[in-house]
């Protein structure tokens, strides 16, 4: 394949944005070569600038589950465009929207529109704090909630992937009320929540992890939090940025039946435009400006043009629940046959998988946690990422990443992901 175009446009994007991109692992730093330069998005596929076509396997970072360029958002963007972009003033669809995420995401029973995942996290945090009167709150190493300040230690995602996990920038005041916990460890916590008594505003958490690869909770692990959480007063806040709308139409909540205080949503939320959102219980909710006293606002909140793309992709979601069979279908069909792969070629890496989200670790262990996906060979996930991008597969460009499968996915791609992922571990041994 021919990347030329592609390096020349990122070495002159070099001298003009930190590191020639506009979000970290982009750059490819991770699994080597240069990264490509999209020019559009069709379905399952993804097209660079040098013509190269790709079936992708990321969506956008998860919200495209209905495929790129969705015909029907698509005609809602630009019938609401004709209207006008922003009008920094009360909207009927904001309205709509935010009526729509009550009925489908249980936890939620007033939700407030942000324009991305970060600021949702951070403005949940300040909330769950205003409530609670407390000033720390409990993280699990490698997950990821954004960029805001008190989130940035043992962060995951790129901060992994980059190798700093704790951002220089973040101040020692800031970190002292952001607690540490290993992912699927209970007992842990409950020690760390003893340790500070009556001081934890909030326990935040991906339920199921896409941020450290793909991890799923251990049996009891969300029931336990939310029982913790019920006997010391602490606000459960799930990070649904990935798994909401995506691992069923009420999120992971609704999947594992534990329903949080509060959630953060993000991603396919938006349609493929920049929209966050947080929301929850009515009581906490109400503690939010201008009903309450925690502050939180955006000029561009609530835009027009995004709610429209969110709206009417959440209405197909909410319209047609099998839409979550036909992803598991897909999910089910991918895993199972790299699973096969492996076991022909005598390789016994793990695979992490639930619904429409996988991951394939470069190591024996299970991954369960920070701790365990750091056993990964990352040089040998780079060296299959390149091998499947040479077969017209784009990956995640980092083992640290949850692959997002689309509906956009049929029989035929999932024919070509297999051949290539088949072709592409027998180049590695
Ligand atoms: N939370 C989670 C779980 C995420 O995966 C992400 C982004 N990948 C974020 C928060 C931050 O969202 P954004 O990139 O839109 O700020």
């Amino acid at each position: 394949m021919n990347y030329q175009k592609s390096i020349d446009l990122f070495e002159k994007a070099k001298n003009f944005i930190p590191g020639g991109v506009n979000s970290p692992v982009r750059a490819f730093r991770a699994v080597g070569g240069n990264p490509l330069f999209i020019t559009r998005a069709d379905g399952p596929y993804m097209y660079d600038e040098d013509g190269n076509e790709y079936i992708e396997l990321i969506n956008s970072w998860g919200p495209m589950i209905l495929g790129h360029n969705h015909p029907e958002v698509r005609e809602a963007v630009i019938k609401a465009m004709e209207k006008g972009s922003s009008f920094g003033a009360p909207t009927a669809k904001e309205v709509e929207i935010a009526e729509l995420i009550t009925e489908m995401v249980p936890s939620v029973e007033k939700v407030r529109m942000v324009n991305s995942g970060t600021e949702a996290t951070m403005s949940a945090i300040r909330v769950a704090r205003g409530y609670t009167g407390r000033d720390k709150f409990i993280k699990f190493e490698g997950n990821y909630h954004g960029h805001g300040d008190s989130f940035l230690i043992a962060a995951g995602s790129g901060a992994i992937t980059m190798g700093n996990p704790d951002s220089p920038g973040v101040t020692k005041g800031t970190a002292q009320d952001t607690l540490l916990a290993p992912y699927n460890d209970l007992e842990f916590v409950e020690h760390l929540v003893e340790a500070n008594q009556g001081e934890v505003a909030a326990i935040i958490l991906e339920p199921v992890a896409g941020n450290m690869g793909c991890v799923l909770p251990k049996p009891g692990f969300l029931e336990g939090l939310r029982k913790l959480c019920d006997k010391e007063g602490i606000v459960l806040i799930f990070d649904e940025v990935m798994t909401g709308f995506r691992l069923s139409q009420g999120g992971a909540q609704q999947a594992f039946g534990v329903i949080p205080d509060m959630c953060t949503l993000g991603k396919i939320i938006g349609g493929g435009m920049p929209v966050g959102a947080y929301g929850g219980k009515k009581e906490i909710m109400e503690y939010v400006s201008p009903e309450g006293p925690v502050y939180q606002a955006g000029t561009l909140s609530g835009n027009p043009i995004a709610m429209a793309a969110g709206l009417t992709m959440l209405k197909q979601l909410w319209d047609d629940n099998s839409i979550y069979s036909s992803l598991e279908a897909t999910g089910n069909a991918i895993v199972s046959g790299i699973r096969d792969s492996l076991k022909s070629l005598g390789l016994s890496y793990t695979m992490n998988h639930i619904g429409s989200m996988y991951s394939l670790f470069f190591t024996h262990e299970p991954v369960v946690d920070f701790k365990s996906a750091q056993t990964c060979d990352t040089a040998l996930f780079g060296k299959y990422f390149q091998a499947m991008l040479r077969k017209g597969i784009y990956l995640a460009p980092s083992q640290f990443e949850s692959l997002f499968l689309s509906t956009a996915l049929k029989q035929e791609h999932v024919d070509r992901i297999l051949e290539a992922n088949e072709a592409a571990l027998r180049e590695l041994v």
